[in-house]
């Protein structure tokens, strides 16, 4: 019932319950409320966000101590049916010092985060170099510059339908062919080999007196940044130009996005895509990257350095796909191993998209853009296994998320590994480890297709290392038996206390993570307690065998 991951004098502790609690309302107030019972006393949340998926509700609560709010540190509870069904994220162990601390955050206007484990205080200042182009600056209360939170995702280096010729997604997987010869950027100049990769396709557009615009009620093609360019328009119905003209990018990125949405609906996630982006074709001052920027409204930029990169489609749905992860799980993108996965993420999808259309060399990310003299592209077919190739570099560390994902795809197909990954977007929260991600993989499947594809998406991320061997059996406890009071249990201040709808006879067992028994018991009643252990701290295996049936869940000690 209860998991914490980090062990020791650590002051920030992951948590992950299944608590499968009945509620009489899908609220904030009504979650917050079974929060203030669960959680260790001392530690306070607010709810911050509430988003709705085809199959769960999920809301973000951020702690405060005394009321003032620790910026990066959230969890993620997620409701189906009025069933608390999980609540995963991390929360920070309060000092009896903080309470001063916070105390004088009004007098100087500090604020919080957990940095490197620790409490700790920043003047927070947002600092805007160019256009849409925003960077929160923190500096420790002396004015030292302590770190900078970059709130863009780059990867380095009523609508009527128009005639739009794009790439579908580029011109080298349609051509199947590599970067070089006849295929090579030549300065975004016209070739007759390239121009000939372009399909003749529909897309939505905008009809407003007697000109169609490259927009829609949410997707919106805007001049943000320099370059200099003005958006596209045409008063027929027709947007054919070739790759040399700058209409090209315009109407590529307008076509992948517009279709991604499509897609999206059609799989049953509409709701994931609806929200208001102003995309700049030609942006990101020129250069040679792209970005996606985490504001109101957010914003994605596209460079022209090398090819430019809204001529590649891969690039258009990683940016998107940060929006889309940012939507549903607002605030979140923040730590390392949080920003690797929505790295994967984006490469998942860019890798899932290009798929839909063609195999060939599906695992190239950014075929046309990347893969070539400019730089070298990401590969969503690495063999890279967690944690020993995770590391600070998160583009790097990425591939073993999108990997991962990918390896699932290879088994389940595309459509049920998108709806999969569509719904544990909105589990996602600040500081998330990959194992918590892959927590969230499985907890989503569990929503969206009741367990029937666990063994497969279990044996794959534990393949990668992204899950332990008694992850899966987490959710094998159901929910009328009732585990109470593993916070205590886990704190060694009062017992595990385990209940039954009627009387039963349970054999118990309470094993460590390598297998050893380390107590066990036989009890015949509707309900027994568990007195707390001396056992050095770690991960528990609890394994009831109910009247003949086994179940188990994970219990920690520290
Ligand atoms: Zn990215």
């Amino acid at each position: 019932m209860l998991v914490a991951f980090n062990q020791g004098n650590a002051q920030i502790r992951s948590i992950y319950l299944t608590p499968h609690h009945v509620i009489a309302e899908e609220d904030a107030a009504s979650v917050a409320t079974f929060l203030a019972t669960t959680l260790p006393s001392g530690i306070q949340f607010r709810a911050t966000e509430k988003r709705i998926s085809p199959y769960a509700t999920y809301f973000t609560f951020q702690q405060v101590i005394d009321g003032i709010p620790v910026e990066n540190v959230q969890l993620k509870v997620t409701v189906q049916s009025n069933h608390i069904q999980y609540i995963s994220g991390t929360y920070y162990q309060v000092q009896e010092t903080d309470h001063a601390r916070v105390m004088a955050q009004h007098v100087d206007g500090l604020v919080f985060r957990v940095n490197d484990n620790k409490l700790e205080q920043y003047t927070r200042q947002l600092v805007s170099r160019g256009n849409n182009d925003l960077l929160f600056e923190y500096r420790t209360p002396d004015g030292q510059l302590a770190f900078v939170d970059d709130r863009r995702s780059y990867f380095i280096l009523p609508d009527t339908l128009v005639h739009a010729l794009v790439f579908l997604p580029d011109p080298i997987t349609t051509a199947e062919t590599t970067y070089g010869g006849l295929f090579v950027d030549m300065d975004d100049a016209d070739a007759v080999a390239l121009n000939n990769e372009r399909v003749d396709l529909l897309m939505p557009a905008t009809f407003e007196n007697d000109t169609f615009f490259l927009r829609t009620e949410n997707i919106v093609l805007k001049d943000l940044n320099v370059p200099v360019i003005p958006i596209a328009y045409a008063l027929s119905d027709t947007f054919h130009y070739t790759r040399e003209e700058d209409g090209f990018e315009d109407v590529q990125a307008l076509f992948h996005l517009t279709n991604m949405v499509s897609y999206l609906t059609s799989i049953g996630y509409e709701v994931l895509t609806d929200f208001y982006i102003e995309v700049d074709p030609h942006g990101a001052s020129g250069a040679d990257q792209s970005f996606y920027v985490s504001a109101s409204p957010p914003s994605i930029q596209f460079g022209v350095g090398g090819v430019d990169d809204a001529e590649d489609g891969d690039v258009i749905i990683h940016e998107y796909v940060h929006g889309l992860s940012d939507f549903a799980s607002p605030a979140s993108n923040t730590g390392l191993e949080r920003r690797a996965i929505d790295e994967g993420y984006g490469d998942y999808f860019a890798a899932s998209y290009s798929r839909g259309y063609s195999e060939y060399d599906w695992f190239n990310i950014f075929n046309w853009d990347a893969h070539n003299e400019y730089w070298a592209g990401r590969n969503a077919n690495t063999d890279k296994h967690y944690p020993e190739d995770n590391s600070d570099n998160y583009y790097a560390a990425s591939e073993i998320w999108s990997g991962a994902l990918m390896d699932i795809y290879d088994i389940i197909g595309k459509e049920a590994c998108d709806k999969i990954v569509c719904e544990a977007l909105y589990a996602s929260f600040a500081n998330m480890t990959m194992h918590e991600a892959a927590l969230a993989l499985l907890e989503a499947e569990d929503l969206v297709y009741a367990q029937t594809y666990q063994a497969e998406i279990f044996d794959a991320l534990y393949a990668r290392g992204l899950v332990w061997p008694d992850d899966i059996t987490n959710q094998g406890v159901p929910a009328e038996i009732q585990i109470l009071n593993s916070m205590g249990f886990a704190a060694g201040s009062g017992p595990l206390s385990i209940e039954f709808p009627e009387k039963a006879h349970t054999h118990w067992q309470l094993i460590d993570i390598s297998g050893h028994l380390i107590v066990q018991g036989e009890e015949e009643n509707n309900s027994f307690q568990i007195a707390p252990v001396d056992a050095p701290p770690g991960v528990f295996c609890l394994r009831l065998n109910v009247d003949g049936q086994v179940f188990s869940t994970r219990l920690i000690i520290y």
